[in-house]
């Protein structure tokens, strides 16, 4: 056989026809088949990676759940281990073998109540990164009953669809993060007076989707109209975690414990209620009492807090978690060869301005973002290959206006 007359063995293209042949001992491959194979195989072991949850509950625990959890996110102890043992069940719920014992496992859905930026979206990102499951973020801000203008709640699904790249199997095992679910919530104690478009109807559109059933989803979103083609989502084993500010309801919990004070003996109004952080004491009436219908409530049976965040917590969210603030900043600044380093004075001078302003976690990245910014800017193009930011250097850069500018987009 001449140089000429060889072929791909898996294509039949002649080596002329090919800019690359490889030989094997009785075959031959070419450059596009190659490639073609390498596709393949991305393919399939992704398919192995995310298929497989069976393996992934093996190897997590609660406890080691929650150990990934640390990696991520500071504090917040008691979430994480309810999260923790929730998604545990949940997946558990999921793998339960056929038996006919009737005790069916019910759903494990959450809802947690924090203020905003003290980590409960990061909470769902990081549950998701970890069961390497899709997860959808919505807004129930958005969401109206359908025929109102906004979005109905399929298109929570659609957004899990997209999200899962439209793998049906992988979307029905996904999370679902609906955020500003207070936001939903009954506005007056008489719900027969007006039609409340944004509230309860809502509330009454979720009901199906939190406990279990199937949906036709627009798998481009959109409203529903006659032709179109609908994909069939199962709700199943789907978890859905909600988060709320739930603002002022504090007022309901403190209001609860005076009068469970008052009512019980002295036992309870001997416990010292930690005024600062009542949202510890939130109990599934609560929640009722803020507007949510308890058919809602019914089906988040997991209900959990977020502690505020203090300095201590600010100061180690810049630098401890895996992929904290200034590790990020580190690696852009390395990326061009320059030696960054922050000193103990410049981040408590961070933490300071944030809690200041009242800038929260979110803040941190803004503040960072408002020093570094010029260092950004002239050092690559410098040669200059060493950045010290030092206190008085982050404060020549926030100046009183800048910081002013940062609070008003927060
Ligand atoms: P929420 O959903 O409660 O409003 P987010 O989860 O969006 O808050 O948090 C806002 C930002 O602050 C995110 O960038 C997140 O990384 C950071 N953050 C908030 N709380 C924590 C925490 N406990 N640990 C680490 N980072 C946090």
């Amino acid at each position: 056989m001449t140089k000429e007359e060889l072929e791909c063995s898996f294509c039949g293209r002649k080596k002329p026809e090919t800019s690359l042949l490889i030989a094997g001992l009785d075959a031959h491959i070419c450059d596009r088949c190659i490639e073609q194979a390498h596709g393949i195989v991305i393919e399939e072991s992704k398919q192995i990676d995310g298929g497989d949850l069976s393996l992934d509950l093996e190897l997590r625990k609660p406890q080691q759940i929650k150990d990934f959890l640390d990696q991520y996110i500071i504090g917040q102890d008691t979430t994480k281990k309810v999260m923790s043992v929730a998604v545990y069940n949940h997946y558990k719920r999921l793998l339960q073998p056929e038996t006919n014992d009737d005790i069916e496992i019910q759903k494990s859905n959450i809802v947690m109540v924090g203020q905003t930026g003290t980590g409960k979206t990061l909470m769902a990102k990081t549950i998701a990164k970890m069961l390497n499951v899709p997860l959808a973020i919505v807004d129930a801000t958005v969401l109206t009953e359908a025929g109102y203008v906004g979005e109905d709640v399929e298109s929570i699904l659609t957004r899990l669809l997209q999200a899962a790249d439209y793998n049906l199997e992988k979307a029905e095992k996904g999370i679902v993060f609906i955020d500003e679910i207070d936001k939903i919530a009954r506005k007056s104690d008489n719900p027969s007076i007006t039609r409340d478009v944004s509230g309860e109807g809502v509330q009454q559109g979720l009901l199906k989707l939190l406990e279990g059933t199937v949906v036709n989803v627009p798998p481009k979103g959109g409203r529903k109209h006659p032709d179109q083609k609908f994909i069939e989502v199962n709700t199943e084993n789907i978890l859905f975690i909600a988060g709320g500010a739930f603002d002022g309801i504090e007022r309901v919990i403190s209001k609860r414990l005076n009068m469970q004070a008052v009512g019980y003996s002295a036992s309870i109004s001997d416990d010292v209620i930690d005024q600062d952080n009542l949202l510890q004491y939130v109990i599934p009436k609560d929640l009722k009492d803020f507007g949510l219908i308890p058919e809602i409530i019914g089906r988040l049976p997991v209900l959990t807090y977020m502690d505020p965040l203090d300095a201590k917590t600010l100061r180690a969210i810049l630098t401890q978690p895996k992929n904290a603030i200034i590790k990020q900043y580190k690696k852009l600044f390395t990326m061009d060869d320059i030696a960054f380093d922050i000193t103990d004075g410049a981040l408590d001078f961070i933490v300071d301005k944030a809690i200041e302003y009242k800038l929260g976690a979110r803040g941190l990245r803004s503040l960072c973002e408002e020093i570094l910014t010029d260092a950004m800017f002239e050092l690559p193009s410098s040669d200059e290959k060493k950045l010290n930011v030092t206190k008085s250097y982050a404060q020549g850069k926030l100046t009183k206006t800048t910081i002013k500018k940062l609070k008003a987009v927060s």
